[in-house]
């Protein structure tokens, strides 16, 4: 019998109609349990963890993602995997934050929820809740099969700072373009052994500090200098700067005057692209070379989310700025790809 810990966040997963207004409204997890009475026939000992309150995940934050942590922290040799139930919306935010803060894991840690309530006939919640939970008791040898934080969505198993929700239709409501599906679920559940993380012999370390002091500044053709100055004036450490195709930007000198007058003021910026498929190469174009020179960091091909997340899982860990423009550029739980 597997032991898993299950914490319910929330999320259409567990969502009820509010028969008066007709919006879907957040609901304990007896719902679930009551939706799935199969879940009691299953070789798994379930241990539930509610939040409270459940939350739609539009309104996750950084207090929340810290105690997720030490929940599992908390509970890690107790139990064979975890499994997340995690509104969608939100989903890619936490797997990424998660994904930093749980250092050297040897466990599964599976986000999961749904597109349709558990309620609803034609719900994709039974199968993503199904699936997630034999991925998070999968062991190969005695050891576990995943031994980092996924996402678990429509019969795919993504790593969890790859990928982004790109669709609120479908109930393939995810991607990671950027790095190949883990394992997919038809007949039989198939792992990529080869691009699956391998934690062995690593300490397990659970990471506490946050510093949401980051900004963005996506461009657009004919963005206002106000615009900018707004954002690389703000109270913040970093700025991550969402650009043009592999990594381009205007090459206006009054532009790249204020990124320099930010860099040199000791704020880091880290240019991410607007496109999802793809990496940054700096240097690449002229559009992207006087960014190279004046100290914009290189974002390569990590998401936005992972961008986001990440510094604030640096900044919270490390005072300076130059140390956390180093680490930002490496991959510490292959979230980016270097291509130079
Ligand atoms: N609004 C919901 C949430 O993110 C959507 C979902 O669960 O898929 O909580």
């Amino acid at each position: 019998m597997y032991n898993i810990f299950i914490i319910y966040t929330g999320g259409t997963i567990g969502m009820v109609k509010d028969s008066e207004t007709g919006t879907f409204i957040p609901f304990d997890f007896k719902l679930i349990e009551k939706n799935l009475p199969d879940l009691s026939r299953l070789n798994y000992k379930l241990t539930v963890h509610s939040f409270d309150p459940i939350i739609d995940s539009s309104n996750m934050r950084p207090s929340i993602w810290l105690e997720m942590a030490k929940i599992i922290k908390d509970n890690y040799e107790l139990y064979d995997g975890f499994v997340i139930l995690h509104g969608s919306d939100t989903m890619a935010y936490s797997a990424s934050m998660l994904s930093f803060l749980l250092e050297g894991l040897q466990k599964p840690v599976i986000f999961s929820g749904s597109q349709l309530p558990i309620g609803e006939i034609r719900t994709d919640a039974r199968e993503n809740l199904m699936t997630a939970l034999e991925i998070a008791s999968a062991k190969k040898d005695g050891k576990s099969i995943i031994q980092e934080v996924c996402i678990l969505f429509d019969n795919k198993l993504f790593r969890g700072n790859r990928s982004f929700k790109y669709n609120s239709d479908k109930f393939e409501a995810f991607r990671s373009p950027n790095y190949p599906v883990l394992a997919e679920a038809g007949i039989h559940i198939r792992y990529n052994d080869e691009v699956l993380a391998n934690n062995e012999g690593k300490d397990f370390i659970c990471h506490y500090h946050i510093d949401n002091r980051v900004g963005v500044l996506k461009l657009f053709p004919g963005i206002s200098v106000e615009t900018i100055k707004a954002v690389l004036n703000s109270d913040v450490r970093s700025i991550v700067m969402e650009t043009f195709g592999s990594g381009n930007t205007m090459t206006d000198s009054w532009f790249l005057e204020l990124l320099e007058g930010a860099i040199k003021s000791g704020k880091n910026i880290l240019d991410i692209s607007q496109c999802k498929v793809g990496s940054v190469e700096l240097g690449r174009y002229e559009t992207s070379q006087g960014l190279q020179c004046i100290g914009v960091l290189n974002g390569y091909d990590m998401t936005f989310e992972t961008a986001v997340t990440k510094l604030m899982y640096l900044q919270g860990e490390i005072e300076s700025q130059e140390e956390v423009a180093h680490w930002i550029q490496q991959s510490l739980r292959g979230e980016l790809t270097k291509n130079d």
